[in-house]
């Protein structure tokens, strides 16, 4: 395969972007991930004729670069505002939520159209030969690129270059070694009838072992089928994080119970080894423009959607200057 400009570890939406702006300006781009799907944390399952988002919820925008990709999203009608308060919230007029029309993949599925991207690439090794990076996959296939971009969570990706043998990290190693994640884990259940849940679908839980309950049917992703997804803090994922399904499923569904009307017919537990980022790094990304390498994402953005897309959108800034 012929060498591309910039190649980019990771399709969620930090890498997507990236690989966005930098196509605009005209750069050969290639993402891989290691994922069957697209979107990374912003991903969306089907379970039982049901669909649930079973990573991130919902975005918020703040910043006007950002705004600029979620008006055209809304204008094509890939993403949609779900709600502005919750009902706990104590600003009565709130700001948007907003979900993808059938999920939230849909985001970044609709970035990927006009992309290259190749799934089920797990990227596990990468060396520098002259002046070109090379990556190697799981698949036994080999990537070539001028320019390397890394956008998986920092641990992860340290660990990859790791593999190079290099020193790249321009003195920072300690420091880059120091950002750390909460774990997760998502319990998805199917009901056997409507949940119950006051509007608009979406509910913050202040105590017990679980943080966030929402109703896909009332979100509006899973019209035909109530599914319920419900996330655990990070104490009961830590705690929890080698359980059989059959342990901690039924412990979280327990501490739902309170809140749902209906009863579970199918549940499914999917843990989430990096949801935010505990002290990110305080710049929107890393460069060692020496050995065209740039690390984005939540790591240097933080904790939310928003925050990853704006390092990735940044991060291509800072490659087009080396
Ligand atoms: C349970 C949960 C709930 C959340 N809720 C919200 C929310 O409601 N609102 C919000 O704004 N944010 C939320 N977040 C955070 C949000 O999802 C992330 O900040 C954001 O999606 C991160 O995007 P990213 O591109 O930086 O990383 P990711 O989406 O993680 O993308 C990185 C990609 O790199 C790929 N990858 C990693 N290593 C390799 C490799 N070696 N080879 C190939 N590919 C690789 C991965 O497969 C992944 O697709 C939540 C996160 C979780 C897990």
């Amino acid at each position: 395969m012929q060498p591309t400009d910039i190649l980019i570890i990771g399709a969620g939406i930090s890498g997507l972007l990236c690989a966005t702006e930098l196509r605009h300006a005209g750069r050969s781009v290639r993402l891989l991930d290691k994922g069957r799907g697209l979107g990374g944390r912003m991903a969306t399952r089907r379970m039982a004729g049901g669909r649930l988002d079973h990573g991130a919820q919902y975005f918020t925008v703040r910043d006007a670069r950002f705004q600029r990709y979620v008006d055209a999203w809304l204008e094509a009608g890939v993403v949609k505002e779900w709600f502005r308060h919750l009902p706990e919230d104590t600003n009565p007029a709130g700001y948007p939520r907003y979900r993808g029309l059938n999920g939230m993949t849909d985001a970044p599925k609709h970035l990927a159209r006009d992309l290259e991207v190749h799934n089920s690439q797990h990227v596990t090794g990468l060396s520098r030969d002259t002046d070109l990076w090379i990556a190697r996959t799981q698949a036994g296939d080999t990537f070539l690129a001028k320019h390397l971009v890394i956008t998986a969570p920092l641990p992860q990706a340290l660990n990859l270059l790791d593999t190079s043998g290099m020193r790249y990290a321009n003195g920072a190693t300690d420091a880059l070694l120091a950002v750390r994640y909460e774990r997760g884990l998502a319990t998805l259940a199917i009901l056997d009838g409507p949940s119950g849940l006051p509007q608009p679908g979406g509910m913050k839980v202040a105590e017990g072992v679980l943080t966030w309950i929402a109703d896909n049917q009332l979100k509006g992703i899973s019209a035909d089928v109530p599914a319920v997804t419900l996330h655990a803090n990070p104490d009961f994922a830590d705690e929890h994080w080698d359980s059989d399904n059959d342990v901690r499923g039924p412990r979280m569904l327990e501490a739902a119970k309170p809140f749902l009307e209906s009863n579970v017919v199918e549940y499914n537990c999917h843990r989430w080894g990096f949801t935010k980022p505990v002290n990110p790094w305080p710049e929107p990304y890393f460069q060692n423009a020496g050995l065209q390498l740039t690390l984005a994402g939540d790591s240097f953005g933080g904790q939310r959607i928003e925050g990853a897309a704006l390092s990735g959108i940044e991060a291509a800034a800072a490659v087009l200057t080396v």
